[in-house]
């Protein structure tokens, strides 16, 4: 029994279950969605508060520059470009079955500084965010400073006397491991069991301390939330809950819509774009698409990706009781190889902020993410982790969909010949080259399996 209903009867109500269950490639376009302006309300946050975050980061910027120094060229601003991928396109198309139709692009965070995916956005405008609050208090620093004043060992010490801790399949963990070791913090990584050992040994390089577990991430999380919450010097950042880590990703929106004033992309009712975001608990794709919402309103439409194995958003927000089912209470096991999206419970707060403000969610096998891998690689030059790839198959499943999704949003023919499609690639430039040569060969291997 699940909330009081037998699976039978879960599984009646909600048939797409039965699809999800037997780890079927799913597609589910959201039939609550609602107009920006309406929808938004339910996140509980504007775009004053979006705006404060990115004033925040202009701030630290000259402190970024000077803390890491691959970082100079931006002025401390942590940011990655997008590009155009017409050769992936063409691919897509035929692999799918497509006619052409808008623009395919890649935004590619697997190339953002310091931790190489999506999580140098919210994980490190966190801490940043804590660090500043510290500083202020204590009359190290006033708003006015040139913050490069916090790359000092007088700063550092100061910090040391305060500890930062978060639970992590790798990647959040990698972002505020580095960043809070970097400002002087005692810093401390609760990993699931499925993190890669390189992770591990890249934030023990850096001085953090990395507990590990044999349980998944909704484990790890909840450990390191009882150890942080007993010690009051420590500041525990909830990837499940978090509005500054939600924030952080928010930023991303503005700086794309320069991004494509600078590429001369038109984004309007006549030129919709689609966003196709991998979802691990919810908190990234969220903040990211809620900065969206912002800044395009009814022009952009988002999708969150997740692999088969654990489609723990898709699940939350088509049954509506988000947080309090998980992917294992209906037998799926939540394995894959896709470890940034490893999680099976979603974000409450995501979930119920967004439900009215994303118009699908579908799932993706880890085999399909591997082909991927070695498609991209060899059509476009470029090297992501698995769980980057889940938001390119977003497009043929907007393309192809037959539950009248593009009808009722209105998105005709001739909107969608000028639309843009932006596959949000959200890591992998820090793998290790045999880590990726392993990625790769897996690939290759299942494409020719495929033509076999
Ligand atoms: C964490 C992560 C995501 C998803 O972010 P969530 O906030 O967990 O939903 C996607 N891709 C990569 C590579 C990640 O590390």
């Amino acid at each position: 029994m699940l909330l009081g209903k037998s699976l039978a009867t879960w599984c009646q109500e909600y048939p797409l279950l039965n699809q999800l269950i037997a780890l079927q490639e799913t597609s589910w376009f959201n039939p609550r969605i609602a107009r920006a302006a309406e929808a938004l309300q339910d996140v509980g946050l504007t775009q004053a508060d979006v705006d404060d975050a990115s004033a925040r980061l202009v701030r630290f910027a000259p402190y970024i520059a000077s803390a890491f120094p691959e970082t100079a060229a931006s002025g401390g601003i942590i940011e990655s470009p997008i590009l155009a991928a017409p050769h992936l396109q063409a691919l897509l198309a035929e692999r799918y079955g497509l006619n052409g139709s808008g623009a395919l692009w890649l935004k590619q965070d697997s190339h953002l500084p310091i931790s190489g995916s999506i999580k140098a956005r919210g994980g490190i405008y966190e801490v940043l965010k804590h660090a500043e609050e510290l500083a202020l208090a204590a009359g190290l620093l006033k708003l006015t400073d040139d913050y490069a004043l916090l790359d000092s060992d007088a700063a550092r010490a100061f910090f040391g006397r305060y500890k930062i801790a978060v639970g992590s399949t790798g990647n959040l963990g990698l972002s505020i491991g580095i960043i809070s070791a970097r400002l002087g913090f005692q810093a401390t990584v609760h990993m699931s069991a499925d993190a890669r050992q390189w992770k591990k040994d890249k934030l023990r390089a850096h001085g953090v301390i990395v507990v590990e577990y044999d349980s998944d991430y909704s484990v790890a999380v909840a450990e390191g939330r009882q150890q942080a919450s007993a010690d009051p010097y420590c500041h525990f950042v909830d990837d499940e809950n978090s509005t500054s880590l939600f924030l952080g990703y928010a930023v991303a929106a503005e700086r794309l819509q320069q991004q494509f004033k600078d590429a001369a992309i038109c984004v309007d009712a006549e030129h919709p774009l689609f966003v196709y975001l991998p979802c691990g608990v919810g908190g990234g794709p969220g903040g990211v698409a809620f900065g969206l919402k912002l800044a395009f309103g009814d022009a952009v439409h988002c999708l969150f990706a997740e692999p088969t194995h654990s489609p723990c958003m898709l699940i939350g927000v088509h049954t509506g009781r988000h947080d309090e089912v998980s992917v294992q209470d209906f037998g799926i096991d939540n394995l894959t190889a896709a470890d940034g999206l490893a999680v099976g419970r979603p974000s409450g707060f995501v979930g119920r902020a967004l439900q009215r403000s994303i118009d699908g969610y579908y799932t993706v096998s880890d085999e399909e993410l591997y082909r991927l891998l070695a498609l991209v690689e060899s059509c476009e030059g470029q090297r992501f982790e698995p769980s980057a790839l889940a938001g390119v198959p977003g497009m043929a499943r907007v393309l192809s969909e037959e539950q009248g999704y593009r009808a009722r949003m209105h998105l005709t023919p001739a909107r969608m010949a000028q639309a843009t499609h932006l596959v949000w690639a959200t890591g992998g430039s820090m793998v290790p080259e045999t880590e990726m040569a392993g990625y790769l060969a897996k690939g290759r291997h299942l494409l020719q399996a495929e033509q076999a």
